[in-house]
């Protein structure tokens, strides 16, 4: 199945996507099977929001490709999960503008992610048995304001949790359409120029370990998103560095998901 969350009426509904229109879910729910409604409507009808609603903060890992960690300042390979978190309040759906306050950052930069979204909660759950918690996936933009991040302390959740700065979709495809998380091919584009490609294969922790790391001392949650890493090719590593201007259009890019477009609107 693939999964979208619309707008209608002033609330947020979730609908599954068949063909070019959408049926619209009774009661969702994240265990379980879900009631359709027999009416289907139009997808071009409909505002799309981000395919999740996560019950707190999203959790991120940093840091999860070589690659990526050869270009980054840290230079040091984890040996185990590096974790932040993103606000929810910086979600953003497909093709909604990312607005961003010109005086809050002038390095605007983008990281394309695979998303895994729980459907089971847990604690101590095996590598073994992982993926059998997972609902969904869907794509994530980890866009992270570089000299925020950088300037206070090396924390990264308030230049990763400005709102705007999580972009996700178009759609959530269930756990059965995608068995295998470690093979998907993700690229990102900036105005149709490829800037990132890479594998979910080069994770150093695989979606498994992942849960298995997170649950080993926190209680896991049905809803909660975890965004798995970005490989190489972000702004801030080009020589000299390339970030996020007014206009551009990001595409991030997940096999067997889809392509979130945004576009990045600075204002202020
Ligand atoms: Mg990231």
């Amino acid at each position: 199945m693939r999964l979208v969350r619309f707008e209608q009426d002033g609330s947020v509904r979730w609908g599954v996507l068949e063909g070019d229109s959408v049926r619209p879910v009774r009661t969702f729910q994240h265990e379980g099977p879900l009631e359709l409604e027999a009416r289907a409507i139009p997808l071009e009808a409909l505002r799309l929001r981000a395919p999740v609603d996560p019950p707190r903060n999203i959790f991120c890992m940093g840091l999860n490709y070589l690659a990526h960690v050869e270009e980054s300042p840290a230079r040091q390979v984890p040996k185990a999960p590096v974790w932040f978190t993103k606000a929810t309040t910086s979600l953003v759906g497909p093709d909604e503008d990312v607005v961003v306050d010109r005086e809050l950052t002038s390095q605007l930069d983008w990281e394309v992610e695979l998303a895994v979204v729980l459907g089971r909660g847990g604690r101590r759950i095996p590598a073994s048995r992982a993926l059998e918690y997972v609902f969904g996936y869907t794509v994530l933009n980890d866009l992270s304001a570089r000299d925020l991040q950088f300037a206070r302390g090396g924390q990264w959740f308030y230049g990763k949790s400005l709102d705007g700065l999580c972009p996700a979709g178009p759609v959530l495809v269930t756990a059965d359409e995608i068995p295998d998380p470690q093979d998907l091919e993700l690229w990102l584009r900036v105005n149709g120029r490829v800037r990132q490609h890479g594998f979910t294969r080069d994770m150093i922790f695989s979606v498994a370990e992942a849960i298995e790391d997170l649950s080993r001392g926190i209680t896991l949650l049905p809803g909660d998103v975890i965004a798995t890493g970005t490989p190489a090719g972000m702004g801030f590593g080009q020589d000299p560095p390339v970030f996020l201007e007014h206009g551009d259009v990001v595409e991030a890019e997940v096999s067997r998901i889809g392509v979130l477009r945004n576009r990045i609107r600075f204002e202020g």
